[in-house]
């Protein structure tokens, strides 16, 4: 056994506490060993007046979609998705896909991101670039079937499914899977019906968008009289490890629901407010006991992949919603950032804690906007920035030290995204 020593420092407990400590790490089998005062290891990484946080889990994203931040901002989703995204990503490749995802990740790793979901398609891409850079994710391919005929909407399944199937457990346990109908309006029932049941024998959960907006909402209610949420519990989608992203127009019975199947909700602040889809009465879910977690969405609907701009975003949106200001506190919102995300993919993280995933980040306390340390919590979900973190870590293995990320080269990175992007918004509009 080989093991990491971060020392130095102070540590952020599960129970939301800070004590000035050190954290264990054993390299191989990327777990942590102790937390507090504890022996030398064979390696030291230095914590000096830093904090050493869980690693944050962007638990609902698309990555290779940061090729189109800032391609087109200032829409309704629907027109956004109609007008602009959806003509640009028809014109993506698997190489496209491929850069993008690379791009995503050395944007996560520079801010402490440790893990994510992604839904998106060539996923095969992302579970290479997964396993080169090193982080930990839940992927999935998203499956669309209105527009398509009979034969490609079942394809479309069958790519997600053979997926799942394929590549739980890769990059050493550090991939698994999910099956992911896109929403509950852009996949027909007669699929839901037919492919639900088969993602339940590969023993994968779903993922899948719900009550994003009023729009998504409406039909349903119209046409069934029952509720999105009610409709994805008729068709089997609401089992303990499934997880849906928004949950914005959601109403009692649904948030009962949800705490009843313990199906995660991940609250993606940022992406709400850009496209005025609404706002999640989350004090009211974490209240009835659901299960939240946290995601930037994609680049194109935030624009960036900074947890603690959405935790900030969370807690400052929470409080507006529910017109508290005590609402979804600092503690709840790094909580959701952590172990809420990291319960909603099925990490064994989140916490730092003897036999948890060694998945962590080295916040520099040092900066003039985390002066003074009064409450490092507080300053975690509100003064902050993925700018502060000093060093990533994940599965015991160092990605970022002192700002400088080991596992990507990520001036190449920056400039093949940059190509890559150019030249597929250029085939989208000739
Ligand atoms: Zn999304």
């Amino acid at each position: 056994m080989t093991t990491l020593r971060i020392a130095g420092g102070k540590v952020l407990l599960p129970d939301a506490t800070v004590e000035r400590g050190d954290v264990l790490v054993d390299r191989d089998d990327g777990d942590v060993l102790a937390v507090g005062d504890t022996p030398e290891g064979d390696e030291r990484l230095d914590a000096k007046d830093c904090l050493v946080m869980p690693g944050l889990v962007n638990a609902h994203t698309h990555a290779a979609m940061t090729l189109l931040r800032g391609y087109a901002d200032d829409k309704p989703l629907d027109a956004w998705l109609r007008e602009d995204i959806w003509p640009v990503e028809g014109a993506l490749t698997a190489e496209d896909v491929r850069a993008g995802t690379e791009l995503a990740l050395a944007e996560m790793i520079r801010s402490g991101t440790t893990g994510f979901a992604d839904m998106y398609f060539h996923e095969p891409e992302v579970v290479a670039a997964v396993e080169a850079a090193g982080l930990r994710a839940r992927l999935g391919h998203g499956v669309v079937t209105v527009g398509k005929d009979d034969a490609a909407a079942r394809e479309d399944f069958e790519t997600s499914l053979d997926f799942a199937r394929e590549y739980d457990g890769a990059a050493d346990g550090r991939v698994s899977t999910f099956v992911a109908p896109h929403s509950l309006t852009t996949v027909g029932d007669e699929y839901l019906r037919e492919y639900v049941p088969k993602a339940r024998e590969a023993g994968v959960p779903l993922h899948y968008h719900a009550n994003e907006t009023e729009d998504e909402v409406a039909p349903i209610v119209e046409a069934e009289d029952e509720r999105p949420l009610e409709r994805a519990r008729d068709l089997g989608m609401t089992a303990a490890n499934d997880f849906v992203a928004h949950g914005v127009h959601v109403d009692e019975t649904e948030i009962e629901l949800l705490a009843d199947s313990d199906t995660s909700v991940v609250h993606c602040p940022a992406s709400n407010m850009k496209l005025a889809s609404g706002m999640a009465p989350v004090e009211a879910m974490l209240d009835a006991g659901v299960s939240v977690g946290l995601g930037t969405d994609g680049a194109a609907s935030n624009n960036d992949l900074d947890m603690f701009d959405e935790m900030r975003d969370a807690a400052m949106l929470g409080k507006l919603a529910a017109d508290d200001a005590s609402a979804v506190d600092a503690a709840s919102v790094v909580e959701m950032a952590t172990a809420g995300s990291a319960a909603a993919l099925g990490f064994d993280g989140g916490r730092i804690e003897p036999g948890a995933n060694a998945d962590l980040a080295v916040v520099d306390l040092s900066a003039a906007h985390l002066t003074p340390h009064h409450d490092l919590v507080s300053h975690l979900a509100y003064a902050a920035r993925g700018s502060d973190v000093r060093h990533t870590i994940c599965d015991g293995t160092i990605l970022m030290r002192d700002r400088e990320i080991l596992t990507l080269d990520e001036g190449s990175v920056r400039k093949r995204a940059e190509e890559r992007a150019e030249a597929a918004v250029e085939r989208a509009t000739e």
